[in-house]
């Protein structure tokens, strides 16, 4: 598949590394190419040549499915960036939180409750398959699952549509993820990303970010 990861920190990094481990052609989507490339994200660049680079509309251009790794406050604008045409049609994975770290540690939720992240980028694009998951863990877990407990964790999808929701519930399976649970349309988000408050608390106590929730049912 042609993939396009906008994001160029951690969880672009992951999702890129991996889904072109797996034989996929990946491009990851900037602001600005140059300023990339001139920056720390070269190292990494380095030892995944396999991996292009574009600007936020190439990449999506040539894309089958687009991941959103950006962050959640500037996902908006870089999805705007990519350009609605380019989005059209298009499974969007949505791995984005709607963080606002102004605060400090912990962060808290810009849009919660009534409304997600999810659902703003679907009603902005329309025209896209919005499927929110991966957000719930860090991102080495998103896709080498099985680094903690055989990868008997769960992970989460949400969004409208049947036939996007089952790609990405494929490329999730094909990372090892084994418990896989769609919560349903796209408001179901609001779960996943409200599960985040929970995570930085986790996270903040257990002093790593190499652990997940399991639904033992
Ligand atoms: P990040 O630092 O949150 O985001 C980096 C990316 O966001 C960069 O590619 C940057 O573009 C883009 N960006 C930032 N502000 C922007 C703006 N105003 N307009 C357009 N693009 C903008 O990176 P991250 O830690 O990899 O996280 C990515 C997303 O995944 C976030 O929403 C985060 O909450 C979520 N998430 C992260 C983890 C994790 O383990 N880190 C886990 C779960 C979910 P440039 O490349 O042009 O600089």
């Amino acid at each position: 598949m042609r993939i396009a990861v906008l994001g160029t920190g951690s969880v672009g990094q992951a999702i890129a590394a991996r889904t072109a481990e797996l034989g996929h052609q990946v491009t990851i989507g900037t602001r600005d190419v140059a300023a990339t490339q001139a920056g720390a994200y070269a190292a990494w660049a380095a030892e995944h040549s396999e991996v292009g680079l574009a600007t936020m509309a190439a990449a999506a251009a040539d894309a089958e499915l687009v991941v959103n790794a950006t962050s959640g406050n500037g996902s908006l604008a870089a999805l705007t960036a990519a350009g609605a045409e380019n989005l059209s049609g298009k499974v969007l994975l949505d791995v984005a939180n709607p963080l606002d770290f102004s605060a400090g540690f912990p962060p808290s939720l810009t849009v919660q409750n009534t409304d997600s992240l999810a659902e703003r980028i679907q009603r902005e694009f329309p025209h896209a398959k919005v499927v929110k998951s991966l957000n719930t863990m860090t991102a080495e877990l998103m896709v080498h699952p099985r680094q903690l407990a055989d990868g008997a964790h769960s992970v989460f999808v949400s969004g409208d549509d049947a036939e996007a929701k089952r790609v990405v519930t494929e490329l999730l399976v094909s990372f090892g993820h084994t418990d896989v649970i769609d919560l349903g349309d796209l408001s179901t988000a609001r779960g996943a990303e409200m599960l985040v408050p929970l995570w930085v608390r986790l996270y903040g106590r257990l002093d790593t970010a190499i652990f997940n929730i399991r639904v033992v049912r």
